[in-house]
């Protein structure tokens, strides 16, 4: 299967409000204090985003939503990355796509 890379995803999403998926270093802190062991939050979800992968992001709509919004994952972050409200502007991305 080709992977269509989608340059727009991340303007998208920067339009829908402050996303700084960005800044992720990518360091594995944030799958290691989930009380969900969400492992694709954020840090793989984000260089979706970075790189473009929608449809990537569309297959991972159900971890999306499954997020507890807890923060637990933000308040250990090293980069500062306000996760929880990426999730919240990844979530209304999928629903204006029809997920
Ligand atoms: S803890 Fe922060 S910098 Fe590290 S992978 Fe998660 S979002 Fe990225
Ligand atoms: S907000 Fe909570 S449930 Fe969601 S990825 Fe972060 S730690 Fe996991």
């Amino acid at each position: 299967m080709s992977t269509v890379l989608s340059p727009a995803l991340a303007r998208e999403l920067h339009q829908l409000g402050e996303f700084d998926a960005e800044a992720c270093l990518n360091c594995g802190v944030c799958s290691a204090t989930c009380p969900l062991g969400i492992d694709l939050l954020p840090r793989r979800l984000f260089r979706y985003v970075v790189f473009g992968l929608a449809q990537r992001v569309r297959e991972e709509s159900e971890a999306i939503f499954s997020c507890l919004l807890c923060r637990a994952c933000e308040q250990s972050c090293p980069a500062g990355v306000h996760i929880t409200e990426n999730v919240r502007l990844l979530r209304r991305w999928l629903l204006e796509e029809g997920l």
